[in-house]
This record gives structure tokens, sequence and C-alpha cells, in this order.
């Protein structure tokens, strides 16, 4: 039978603007009731003072959940310690652990190298007080060797205290099919929730797929090419490729969709609602 839900990732806001907007896409989201809403953590450390505030403001509503994405460019064991502690107090005991993202003209990650490495150190630390999500890449991590490589090294992260995975995003139900597949037979038997991005504009998505490795089908773009600067048909046509994309998902066994939303409820509400329970 399948089981459904939904979680929602943001990023946090920049500018007094986009905190008000965030609060507001919240607001509508909650409705979803959501298994947990997730707050990105920018590369560099920049953003490690953002991701904090925005986590410990967030919590103070009680529900969802929020899940603080916490990468080895958080700093030195003591300093990411002394976050995680911080969340502990505030009742927070779920964590997205991550590499991150090399920031470019930076040399290396960090005290840690790998997500793996990040694991150990907060199971060694806090034992069984925090509930792990790592990630996943259904179409192969872009610095992998191969993808038995990116699998073996996905085993040794899950053996290190991983509770469940998220996988990058992808428009390929198949990719993910495949992948969990394999992900089972190399002994991965923790959950692997598909990651979702609604597709609202063609240059933006596309950079990000770029970026991350995703492979967006050749129809695909041009399809969204064709579409031109009419925001209301691209935003019309995604909302239905991306439900259907979703369904199929659920329909295969997927534990629930995980919703890259870019801070945005429209669309991700959307094809929400259109779901089939
Ligand atoms: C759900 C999700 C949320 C994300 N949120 C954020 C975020 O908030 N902030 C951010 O900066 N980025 C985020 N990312 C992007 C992520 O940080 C990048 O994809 C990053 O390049 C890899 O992170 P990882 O944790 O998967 O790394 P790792 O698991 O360390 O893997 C990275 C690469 O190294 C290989 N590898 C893994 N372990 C080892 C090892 N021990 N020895 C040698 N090779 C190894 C893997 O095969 C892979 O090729 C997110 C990605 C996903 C899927």
């Amino acid at each position: 039978m399948t089981k459904r839900g939904f979680s929602f990732e943001f990023f946090p806001p920049r500018t007094a603007e986009q905190k008000v907007a965030l609060e507001a896409t919240q607001k509508k989201l909650r409705q979803l009731q959501p298994h947990f809403f997730s707050v990105t953590f920018g590369a560099g450390g920049s953003t490690l003072d953002a991701t904090r505030e925005t986590v410990l403001a967030m919590q103070k509503h009680g529900s969802p959940i929020v899940v603080p994405h916490l990468s080895c460019m958080g700093g030195t064991p003591e300093s990411i310690k002394k976050l995680l502690q911080t969340y502990q107090e505030a009742g927070i005991n779920h964590i997205l652990a991550l590499r991150g993202d090399v920031p470019s003209g930076m040399g290396s990650v960090g005290y840690f190298r790998h997500a793996n490495e990040l694991i150990e150190f907060i199971r060694t630390e806090f034992g069984d007080a925090f509930h792990i999500t790592a990630a996943a890449y259904p179409e192969v991590h872009p610095e992998s060797e191969s993808r038995a490589s990116d699998l073996k090294y996905l085993k040794q992260k899950v053996d290190a205290g991983v509770d469940q995975l998220i996988t990058q995003f992808f428009f390929n139900a198949d990719a993910y099919f495949q992948f969990v597949d394999d992900a089972r037979a190399a002994g991965i038997d923790v959950p692997i929730i598909p990651g979702i991005m609604p597709i609202t504009n063609y240059s933006n998505i596309k950079r990000f797929c770029d970026f991350c490795g995703t492979d967006m089908p050749r129809w695909l773009q041009y399809k969204l090419r064709d579409f031109g600067d009419d925001r209301a048909a691209i935003q019309a046509f995604g909302t239905e490729f991306t439900t259907h994309l979703s369904q199929r998902l659920l329909d295969g066994g997927a534990p629930s969709i995980h919703f890259y939303t870019l801070n945005r409820a429209r669309a991700t509400l959307d094809i929400v609602k259109n779901l089939n329970p």
C-alpha cells in the first residue's frame, strides 16, 4: 500500500523582504501537514548564522518539526558540536548531514572531508539523540568516478548512522526506481525519499541541473524553451509534469516526497493538491 507524505525545503532568507515572504510560504505549506520543514546550509559558513536563526525561529511554531541541514563546511568539530547542542536545547532532534559544496576559490572542505565523517562524529558525540538524514544521487553525484563507487560510498555513509536518504532532484522516475533497486542490492535498507524540484522557470532549473548533474530530458528542455516568457504556461505545464512524476513515484513505492520549494508555495501547493491519496 502506498504511504504518502511530504516534506518541504527552504533556504534562509537574506533580506527582510525575503523573510516576510518565507513566513507567508511556510504558513501556506503548513496546511498540508508535512512531515517536516528543512532549512539549507550555505557553503563557506557564510549563512551558518542565517540557517541557525531561521531554524530557531521556525521551531517556535512547534509543528511541523524543523530539520536543519548541516554540512562539513560548518566548521571545526568544536563549533559543530556547539551548534548541535544549541539545536538540541531548542528541541530539534533531526539533522540533514551533508558534505556541502566547496565554495569556489576554497581549496578544501574543512575538517570533515565527506558526509560519512560528519555523521560518525554526530553519532559519537550525540549517540541516537538525532535522527540523521543524508543525501543520495539516483543519477550519480557529479564528482563520482563511477556509479558503483557512488553506491559504495553511500553504503559507507548509511552504515555510519543514517536513518533515511533524500535524493537529488531528477525528472526521470526510472532513474529513481533503478537506484532504489541497486541500493537495496548493495545492502542499503533505509527509506529513500525522492527529492522533487517544481518547474516554474526554464533558465533557473536548467542552471541547477547543470550544477547538480541532473539529467533534464532533451524533449523537456525544448518544451520549456518553447514557452518563452509565458510564465503562466510554464507553470501550468510544470505542475502537470511534476504531479505526474510525483504520483508515479508514490505509486511505485516512494515513502514520501521532499519538495525543493525555493521558498515559494504556489507550485508545491498545486502539485500536492493534485496528488491522489
Ligand atoms: C537533499 C539534499 C539537500 C542538500 N542540502 C544542501 C545544503 O543545505 N547545503 C549545501 O551546501 N549543499 C546541499 N546539498 C548538496 C550537497 O552538499 C552536494 O551534492 C555535495 O556535493 C555532496 O554532499 P554529500 O553529503 O552527498 O557528500 P558525500 O556523501 O561526501 O559525497 C560526495 C562525493 O564524494 C564521494 N564520497 C563519499 N564519501 C566518500 C569517502 N569517504 N571517500 C571518498 N569519496 C567519497 C561520493 O561518492 C560523492 O561523489 C544537498 C543535496 C541534497 C541531495
